[in-house]
């Protein structure tokens, strides 16, 4: 693991000298867990989840920001049956959700207005383009179109990605795009605020943001403006030959979820954990 600038080796330092001050937020898919063509099966590693557990106990805080229904990701990292993520969160939908550990509570407000209109237009935009084989992931406040499984995934995307973008226009939504997947959703929070809520809320001295995808670009662009305002940041790029929006932005980069299983663990080690 080699972290490549100044400002993250400067944070890695502060993590070191001061871990109670730390937050600690990680994306789920391509960052715990490696990329499935089910986005149902896709469990968090177990080496992973066992390096959050070791960080658990020294850092200020671990929170799981990602774009997943926040039931779905608490389920799919096992997060419960940890003791040192007894305190931790999950922040789903990009923040609209949240469950906490230490509760077990979750608060999920109402779909959008539109989500429904969306859901039922959905099946004939697809037929329509011929691709009705398309992976449609109901995540309750949203609604992904995944392509992976397509035989040209990325050819689909490329078909898909206007008639979306207009299917979610006349509802009065938005589209978030992703690795092999357009998602429709409410306007509303991305992973920059739900950060900025959560440092706010925790009040850190460094935040660690670990990403993978598009949806991760705000979060470090957060870090990056909360850095300017005196905060250590570290952000880890999870590579992958699918997306290298975050490469440039990023204090290191390492090799998928397993690189990020063995910088975490890195961690825990120089923290004694
Ligand atoms: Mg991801």
């Amino acid at each position: 693991m080699t972290i490549t600038t100044q400002t993250g080796r400067r944070a890695w330092d502060a993590i070191v000298a001061d871990p109670a001050s730390t937050l600690l937020c990680s994306d789920f898919d391509g960052v715990l867990s490696p990329i499935q063509a089910d986005p149902d099966t896709a469990s968090a590693a177990p080496e992973t989840v066992a390096a959050l557990n070791r960080l658990g106990t020294k850092l200020g805080k671990i929170a799981v920001v990602t774009g997943r229904v926040a039931r779905k990701a608490v389920e799919l990292g096992s997060f419960e049956k940890h003791d040192g993520l007894a305190e931790m969160s999950v922040l789903g939908l990009y923040g609209q959700e949240r469950w906490d550990a230490a509760t077990g509570e979750y608060r999920e407000p109402e779909p959008p207005e539109g989500i429904a209109g969306v859901k039922a237009e959905l099946p004939a935009v697809l037929a329509e383009l011929g691709l009705a084989n398309a992976r449609v992931e109901d995540k309750r406040l949203s609604v992904g179109v995944h392509t992976r499984e397509l035989p040209d995934a990325a050819g689909a995307f490329a078909t898909l990605e206007q008639p979306i973008r207009s299917l979610a226009e006349r509802h009065g939504l938005l589209v978030e795009p992703g690795r092999n997947v357009l998602e429709i959703r409410g306007p509303g929070s991305d992973k920059g605020d739900a950060v900025r809520a959560l440092v706010a809320e925790v009040q850190p001295r460094t935040i660690i943001f670990a990403g993978d995808d598009l949806g991760d670009v705000a979060a470090f662009e957060a870090i990056a403006r909360l850095r300017e305002e005196g905060y250590e940041g570290l952000l880890i790029c999870s590579g992958s030959d699918e997306q290298d929006a975050l490469v440039a932005l990023a204090d290191v980069v390492v090799p998928g979820p397993p690189g990020v299983a063995a910088l975490l663990n890195d961690l825990a080690d120089a923290l004694g954990a």
